[in-house]
């Protein structure tokens, strides 16, 4: 069996151009634009890129972008101060905070100055507990992607065993708390975890979560298994080792153009509802 490429970038594409109608239907109604304030802490070069890539791809929906940079240098309080300023702008819809901060900052700490009805990119702790608990929220951007391409490929959850290799706070656990609500059988794997090789063997569904050039061999992989690759290492390579599990999957995303593409459709999907949630509820 040779699998069929689970292509991202082409759903996602369906995707920005379903929210372009959005947004144009929205500014219709509303006479304004939703705004999504990206904020970038330190000179990290890749943050750059993904704070950029994130922006043209908002302005390419309708969606303005303010793009908010902090030195360096700041303080921890100095950066949950500003972005509290933007939690408490009424001009601001949504809010990403590009992670990693650099490491003198308390992530946790400016994670939660977001509102919590900005947190577009689901990472305070409002959004897991509500995610965890099946209420309607905000989904962090690429487990949500995740999903979504799940359902655009029509791939059956109830029942199916995932396995969710990597449990990060923004990836691995809440991927594998989505799964769970859908009715899968879930099991975490992690840097502790032994004979990672015989549990991937069992997976319906392999979720790779680690950030680990091709961890994950072809030889793993059960055959017509599902096979999702959320990592990204240097040289465009995943955490599958991609041509070898191509051999035996019956769906496997490509690196690039697997997961990325859904994290930022997901991301401005859900700014698209902050604002619309906003404008039915104003402060
Ligand atoms: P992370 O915070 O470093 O977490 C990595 C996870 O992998 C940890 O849970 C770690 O276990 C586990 N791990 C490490 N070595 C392992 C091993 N040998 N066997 C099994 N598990 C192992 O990374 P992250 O932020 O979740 O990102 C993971 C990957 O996804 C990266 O390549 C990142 O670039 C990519 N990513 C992609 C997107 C996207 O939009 N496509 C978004 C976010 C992240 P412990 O918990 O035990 O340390």
């Amino acid at each position: 069996m040779t699998a069929e490429d689970m292509d991202g970038a082409a759903v996602a594409a369906t995707m920005f151009e379903n929210l372009k109608a959005d947004v144009e239907e929205f500014v219709q109604r509303f006479g304004r634009r939703p705004v999504l304030a990206t904020v970038l802490v330190g000179d990290d070069p890749a943050s750059h890129t993904y704070v950029r890539m994130k922006a043209n791809r908002s302005r390419s929906v309708g969606i303005d972008s303010m793009r908010i940079e902090i030195p360096a240098q700041a303080t921890t309080d100095e950066v949950v101060a500003r972005i509290r300023e933007l939690s408490e702008d009424p001009s601001v819809d949504g809010i990403l905070l590009q992670h990693p901060v650099p490491p003198h900052v308390d992530g946790r700490a400016a994670f939660e100055a977001i509102d919590s009805s900005k947190d577009v990119d689901g990472v305070t702790f409002a959004s897991f507990a509500k995610m965890g608990l099946g209420a309607s929220g905000f989904h962090a951007a690429t487990p949500g992607g995740i999903l979504a391409l799940l359902d655009a490929y029509d791939v059956p959850l109830a029942g199916k065993h995932a396995v969710v290799v990597g449990r990060s706070p923004i990836l691995g656990k809440p991927v594998g708390l989505l799964l769970l609500e859908r009715d899968a059988t879930v099991t975490y794997c992690h840097s502790k975890t032994r004979d990672l090789e015989s549990i991937v063997a069992t997976a319906d569904i392999v979720i790779a979560a680690v950030g680990r050039p091709e961890l994950i061999q072809g030889a793993w992989i059960k055959p017509g298994a599902v096979v999702i690759d959320a990592g990204y290492n240097p040289g465009n390579v995943g955490d599958v080792e991609y041509t070898k599990a191509r051999e035996v999957a019956r769906l496997i995303t490509p690196v690039p153009g697997g997961v990325g593409p859904m994290t930022i459709a997901t991301l401005l999907r859900q700014t698209v509802a902050a604002a619309l949630e906003r404008e039915a509820s104003p402060a």
